[in-house]
């Protein structure tokens, strides 16, 4: 699969660079349309999606979502509130995150929020106690954090996390004690970006056999099974990217033998991350100690990633170029060595002036950086919608938010 910027984009991205002149987001709503539609008529009907909106909440990606009949999983109040004000029915959210207080929990039964994932015995405390308050009955999924032996993953892997409570802490669980709540099921997420159907059907097996154990240890039926998200995109050329189809597969499989009735996902990366990319302007070219170097517009206050995982996002340069390929080392503009965006092969002709496009951008992009640090521009967000260019967030400058 090649990373490519598709010849019909190229006109108005010209024209968006010169109106911009600054960087940005862009993300192509028509591809990531059929992609959801793809995946909509793929899945099993006892399957149900949900998209986790943290890997990008653009109101313009959420009301596809909405659109396309999928819900929303928000991880704050400042989600929840985004998602509603963009016309997203409180019954299609799922609430799911570590950090929940009674507050927060009557703010979600108040707003009618109908499922709920608690990640505590408080929580589970809590919620009962508001919903009783509020005389509402929410849908209730208990996050259970089991112990892997195989290394290491931003959602914890093996390590030991605030997501959810462990095996033993549950097993105490009488759900009988909360009488206000329907306690429907369990909800487990520890591994992000995994790009192997096998690799996940490991992972899936051991948590619908833990899940089903556990269930039956306190009486639980399990109505619902929440695998949360973790399905990967590829961020290089070499690896393929997962099929919807097999995941389907994967699942029903997983459904008939352990004999699941609902199985639930939030999927954030796998819904979007191929259909953004970030575009930034080279500032400078530098030979030092023998290093090729470019320094950009924008580095890790627009587009954090590389820093946190070490993988870089796959880049090329914008303008269309006949030169042999080079080493280069691309740097961005915080006074940091943090800030790298990644080593790639580009034309040797690259210079000041030139901008690069990193592919894949899609999820954990704009609201994961650090925007602030040095007060460059905010990136701007571009979407191809419908056939046409639109700029929902123009660039912002530091007088716009330093105070
Ligand atoms: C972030 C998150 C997801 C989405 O994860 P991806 O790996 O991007 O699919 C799903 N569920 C929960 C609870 C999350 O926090």
């Amino acid at each position: 699969m090649a990373f490519i910027i598709k010849d019909e984009h190229r006109t108005d991205l010209e024209k968006t660079i010169k109106r911009l002149d600054s960087s940005f987001f862009f993300y192509d709503l028509d591809a990531l349309k059929e992609h959801l539609e793809h995946l909509s008529t793929v899945m099993d009907k006892d399957i149900r999606l949900w998209y986790a909106c943290k890997a990008n909440p653009l109101s313009a990606i959420l009301k596809i979502f909405r659109n396309l009949g999928f819900g929303l999983d928000v991880a704050s109040k400042g989600e929840l509130d985004h998602v509603l004000s963009s016309g997203i029915k409180a019954s299609e959210v799922i609430a799911t995150g570590p950090s929940k207080s009674r507050k927060y929990m009557r703010e979600l039964l108040k707003n009618d929020v109908k499922n709920i994932v608690c990640e505590s015995i408080n929580q589970v405390k809590w919620l009962n106690e508001a919903a009783n308050e509020l005389n509402v009955r929410p849908q209730v999924l208990l996050r259970l954090q089991l112990e892997w032996n195989e290394g290491k993953s931003v959602l914890g892997g093996d390590d030991i996390t605030p997501f959810g409570e462990d095996y033993e802490t549950w097993s105490q669980l009488n759900c009988k004690d909360y009488p206000h709540i329907d306690i429907n099921g369990l909800h487990i997420f520890q591994w992000g970006n995994i790009m192997d159907i096998s690799q996940l059907k490991k992972i899936w097996w051991k948590i619908a056999q833990t899940s089903k154990d556990l269930a039956q240890k306190i009486d639980l039926e399990l109505k619902v099974l929440d695998l949360g998200g973790g399905i990967g995109i590829p961020y290089d050329l070499a690896t393929s990217p997962v099929q919807a189809q097999s995941v389907n597969e994967a699942l029903i499989e997983l459904k008939e033998k352990f004999q699941l009735k609902k199985v639930w996902m939030e999927l954030g990366r796998y819904a979007v991350g191929p259909f953004g990319k970030y575009f930034t302007q080279v500032i400078d070219r530098k030979t030092v100690r023998g290093r090729e170097i470019l320094v950009t517009d924008g580095g890790i206050n627009h587009i954090v990633r590389p820093a946190i995982t070490n993988q870089s996002f796959p880049a090329q340069m914008f303008r269309k170029s006949e030169k042999e390929n080079g080493k280069f080392f691309v740097h961005g503009p915080l006074c940091t060595a943090i800030d790298f965006l990644g080593e790639f092969d580009l034309p040797t002709d690259i210079n000041e002036g030139d901008w690069l496009c990193f592919h894949q951008a899609g999820a954990y992009g704009f609201t994961e950086a650090m925007p602030f640090f040095l007060c460059h521009n905010l990136p701007a967000e571009v979407i191809m919608y419908q056939g046409d260019f639109m700029t929902p967030r123009t660039p912002k400058t530091s007088t716009d938010w330093l105070v």
